[in-house]
């Protein structure tokens, strides 16, 4: 890397905001699909969007490609570094720089941990409400571009649904102040366009975020199946009734073994098949009514027996267990591919049906625990990466399992995005069209190509629509 760059960086984030040498840099060579990784040349840790957008800046003289790095949770390769680029993190701004009651919103820098603003905000009386089940180590920045998800994002919504505003760097080192309050924006919605861009489009430095209000009372119970298709029917019906829990995750009988055998042990049943946590939130009475109109349609698809928190620590185990489930399963191999995975949701027990062969038929360990009311199943493959046979057919499993969502009219994600790992798999649900569309957007962005390149979109699909254009792409 030219030493002139080094020098410039240097001098913008000072010494201890630029990690040169290998030891420093090695813990950046992946996000958590460790499967895939390459040492970044360089990594940069701003603290404010003024540094962030000179960073760009010299990186764009010197035609530096820029990975944005939150805290490296992503499960789909958002953040694994890319030849000859620098990867630039977000981890030491983490200010809450405003919180507004009565507006019920914050401004954050983006390198926030997402739990850390609802501690900020409790004493308000008001709570950030998607809740990645990593919400004590991801960083908000990161859940905007993914547009992440959450147990309780089926009762508010994924993160999208709480964006008001951003502060973007874009590729140039301009800085794009999309958050002053607008009570009806006119123009085209760059914001609602910029979450879910996986790091493509520029850097969120400073976020303006929806709060709501701690729910007066809230009810966890616990239903618990002889069989994990059963557990699945009671959530499609659960659906079908318009009924509104604020969360519905499943968990099977593998992931309850592993959870019960670890610190996070949370009382989960051990002769389960599955369990299901179900959450209702509200008045007392909204609470009571959702509670009374649940029981039977649970009971009526074979829950043998259920049970309702006691007490908030009660609660709060419950909670752990599950949010703590896939660090559980270390205990069964010492790699996990978190396989992510949409179908509509009068699918679900059709796709763990089917996601139960591939794997049978692969000879591969597969444990479930999910989002069951998004329809957005986790598939969990434990594994050793450094069996490379086994890594084969891991991957394999993914892919087949990516088709049969599409098969039954889901999707490639539901929560954790494309990334490098299902580069390939976006031609198998867009045609061309779509994917030149998506290149054009791109291209807008950020022109020369230089923001987290080769993810999300097909490379050779850019290619070929600039390589198309009257002007062979030149602007
Ligand atoms: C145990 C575990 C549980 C998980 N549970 C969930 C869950 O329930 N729901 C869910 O949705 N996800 C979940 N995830 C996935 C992951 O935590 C989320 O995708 C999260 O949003 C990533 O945040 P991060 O800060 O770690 O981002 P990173 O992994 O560092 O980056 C993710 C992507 O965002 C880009 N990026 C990061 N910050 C910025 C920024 N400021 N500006 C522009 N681009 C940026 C990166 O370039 C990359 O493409 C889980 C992961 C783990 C390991």
């Amino acid at each position: 890397m030219d030493p002139k760059l080094i020098d410039g960086l240097r001098a913008i984030v000072g010494p201890a905001g630029l990690l040169a040498d290998d030891v420093r840099r090695k813990p950046y060579e992946s996000d958590a699909l460790a499967y895939l990784k390459r040492i970044p040349e360089l990594v940069v840790l701003p603290r404010d969007t003024r540094q962030c957008a000179a960073v760009m800046e010299l990186c764009a003289r010197h035609r530096v490609p820029v990975v944005a790095r939150g805290a490296g949770t992503g499960l789909s390769g958002g953040a694994t570094p890319v030849e000859g680029g620098i990867v630039l993190g977000l981890a030491r701004m983490r200010d809450v720089l405003a919180i507004d009651p009565e507006r019920r919103i914050a401004r954050v820098q983006a390198g926030v941990v997402n739990s850390d603003l609802s501690i900020a905000t409790a004493k308000h009386g008001l709570f950030y409400a998607p809740d990645p089940s990593s919400q004590k180590a991801c960083t908000l920045g990161g859940n905007v571009a993914e547009n992440s998800g959450g147990p309780h994002c089926f009762r508010h919504g994924s993160t999208t649904r709480h964006v008001e505003g951003l502060v973007i760097v874009t590729a140039r080192g301009d800085v794009l102040d999309l958050s002053r309050p607008r009570a009806d924006p006119l123009g085209l919605d760059l914001v609602g366009l910029f979450v879910g861009s996986e790091g493509l489009f520029g850097i969120a430095t400073e976020l303006t975020l929806r709060l709501l209000p701690i729910p007066p009372v809230t009810e966890t119970l616990l239903a618990i199946y002889t069989s994990l298709e059963a557990a699945c029917q009671a959530v499609t019906q659960v659906i079908a009734e318009g009924l509104e829990p604020s969360a519905l995750e499943i968990i099977d009988k593998l992931t309850i073994e592993a959870v019960e055998a670890s610190v996070l042990a949370a009382g989960y049943p051990q002769d389960a098949e599955a369990v299901l946590l179900v959450e209702v939130e509200g008045s007392e009475a909204e609470v009571a009514s959702q509670t009374r109109a649940l029981e039977p349609i649970l009971r009526a698809f074979g829950a043998f027996e259920l049970r309702r928190a006691r007490d908030e620590a009660e609660r709060a185990r419950l909670w752990a267990g599950r949010k703590g489930a896939f660090g559980a399963m270390g205990r069964i191999a010492p790699d996990l591919y978190v396989i992510d995975a949409v179908v509509p949701r009068t699918k679900l027990a059709a796709l763990v049906r089917a996601t139960t062969a591939i794997c049978r038929e692969r000879r591969l360990k597969l444990a479930n625990v999910f989002h069951a009311g998004d329809g957005n199943l986790h598939p969990n493959i434990s594994y050793d990466r450094r069996d490379q046979d086994e890594l084969a057919r891991v991957i394999d499993a993914g892919h087949a399992i990516l088709r049969t969502c599409i098969e039954h009219g889901g999707a490639l994600s539901g929560e954790h995005g494309i990334g490098l790992e299902k580069l390939e798999a976006m031609e198998w649900l867009f045609t061309q069209d779509d994917l030149a569309a998506m290149c054009r957007v791109k291209e807008a962005w950020d022109p020369e190509g230089r923001m987290n390149p080769g993810k999300l979109i097909p490379v050779h699909t850019c290619m070929e629509t600039r390589s198309a254009l009257p002007s062979g792409g030149r602007a």
